[in-house]
Order: C-alpha cells, then structure tokens, then sequence
C-alpha cells in the first residue's frame, strides 16, 4: 500500500489508487472543529438534494428555493449549489455548535472530502478511480498517524450509494453528443432542473400530466414512483436519457406513435 500525507502533496499532485492510504482524523477535539464547513462551494448532486431535502422534512421545491442557487454549467446545462448564508464567514446553512445537523444525509462533498476525484472519462471507462488529497492549511485533519486506505475511507463516509445513483448520471452528462455544443435552450434546461433535481415537482409531472399517456411504463412501477423518490429519480433519468440523448430507454405507447404517424401523414 502506497502511502501519503499533505506534506508530501506540496511536491505535486500524488494519485492515489483505492488501495493506497493516507493520513487523516477528524474529531470534535480538533480546533478547527466545523471551520471547513464556511467559505465553501458545495456543489450538489441529484441524490444529495433527495437526501438533503428528506433530512430538513422538506420537499424538493421547498428545499432548492431555500438552500441552493442554480448556475448554468459549461454544457449549458443547471448545475445546483448549496446556498451558504449571509454572514461574514459564508457559513453553511447546516453547521451548529455540535457539528452538522444532518450529518447522516450530509452531501457527497463533505463525505468525500479530504479525497478528490482524479478520474477521467477515460481511467472511468476503464474501470479504474484515482484521488488526490485536497491541501486545506487549516484543516488539522492531517496531523495524525492514523492511516486509512482511500476504499475503507470511501465505505466509512458512506460514499458508496451516492457513487452508485451518481453512476448514471455522470454517463449521461458524459456522452459525447452532450459536450458538441452548448445547450441554450432554456425549455431543455428547465426540463433538466425538473428531472434531475426537483424530485417532488417531478413526481407531479408524471401524474398530472399526459405524461402516464404517452410513455408505456409498467403498472408496478407506477406504483412505486408514488412514493419512492430514488425509484422516481430513474424513470427521470431515463426521460433525461430519451428527451436529450434519442435513447430508447422509454417506450412511447404504440397508439400514441400510431397517432402521430398518421398525423404527419406516414401512415
Ligand atoms: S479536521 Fe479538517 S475536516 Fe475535521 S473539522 Fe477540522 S477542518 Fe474540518
Ligand atoms: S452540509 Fe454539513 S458537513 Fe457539509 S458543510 Fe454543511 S454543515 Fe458541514
């Protein structure tokens, strides 16, 4: 096992493997107990903001107009950030004498973090996952000898199931035919927001819409989108996937094609 501290960061970047280890302990004793949770940019994935927004007894809609700002991305498409507030220190909405309020649903940033992700389309393709260990020179997280691989820190934080619902969504943001050009489209960009972030609001788009009418999905599974916010955020994907990318990953009812056929008068 490859070994590595902060120190040794300050010649060059170290890539770490999953099996490599490097030193770090944080605790409640440390003076610069929550300093990292201030001054921050949080960037939060769709399955934060699910457990986030379950945490703080909220809906999707309730907790992004409170808690986050919305950027347009690069691609041109919405990216969510945690809203820090007001005060001199930007600190986090969540952070208390005690820690963080939410601490078991708390972000992937924060449950990653001292790590950073080095992967790249290519190493992720391949199989493989690479992190480098951020420099903070606050953070006396560093000054210990308790070493840890970075495969037990990721399953120690719970990193795992975010890793997992973040999945397919990073292959979706990462097909080629997304980067070719920017999306300015602003109807396509809401769509996106809805999907991929304002799950409730989503969940009554399926419902009241003619959503239900056009898409052939199974009864089963209407069923458990009632209430099943994960199991909603991957029909969402999959929507994402046949709106944006021409994916046959949603069935459109067979009348409902046959009526449009006939409509264009191919038929
Ligand atoms: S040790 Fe680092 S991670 Fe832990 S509270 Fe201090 S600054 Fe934050
Ligand atoms: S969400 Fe929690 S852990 Fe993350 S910055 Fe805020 S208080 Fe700190």
């Amino acid at each position: 096992m490859k070994s590595f501290s902060a120190a040794e960061e300050k010649k060059g970047l170290t890539v770490l493997t999953p099996e490599d280890g490097f030193r770090f302990h944080c605790h409640p004793g440390r003076d610069c107990f929550n300093r990292c949770c201030r001054n921050i940019t949080i960037f939060l994935t769709p399955y934060d903001i699910i457990r986030m927004k379950s945490a703080a007894e909220m809906t999707s809609s309730e907790f992004l107009s409170h808690y986050t700002v919305t950027l347009i991305g690069d691609a041109g498409l919405p990216v969510v950030v945690l809203k820090m507030q007001e005060d001199e220190e930007k600190t986090c909405p969540f952070v208390c004498g005690g820690g963080c309020r939410i601490y078991p649903d708390r972000p992937w940033a924060c449950r990653i973090y001292p790590l950073k992700p080095e992967s790249t389309k290519i190493t992720e393709k391949a199989g493989k996952s690479y992190y480098s260990v951020m420099e903070v020179p606050f953070c006396q997280g560093f000054d210990t000898d308790r070493e840890i691989a970075v495969k037990e820190w990721i399953q120690e934080q719970g990193v795992g199931p975010y890793m997992e619902m973040e999945a397919p969504f990073k292959k979706i943001l990462a097909d080629n035919r997304l980067g070719q050009t920017k999306i300015t489209n602003e109807k396509i960009q809401q769509m996106f927001y809805l999907a991929c972030y304002d799950v409730d609001r989503f969940r009554r788009f399926v419902f009241e819409s003619t959503f239900l009418d056009r898409f052939d999905i199974q009864e089963d599974e209407i069923e458990t989108i009632r209430d099943d916010d994960l199991a909603l955020y991957q029909l969402a994907l999959r929507w994402i996937e046949y709106g944006m990318l021409a994916q046959h990953v949603l069935k459109v009812k067979p009348e409902v094609l046959a009526a449009g056929k006939k409509e264009l008068g191919i038929e």
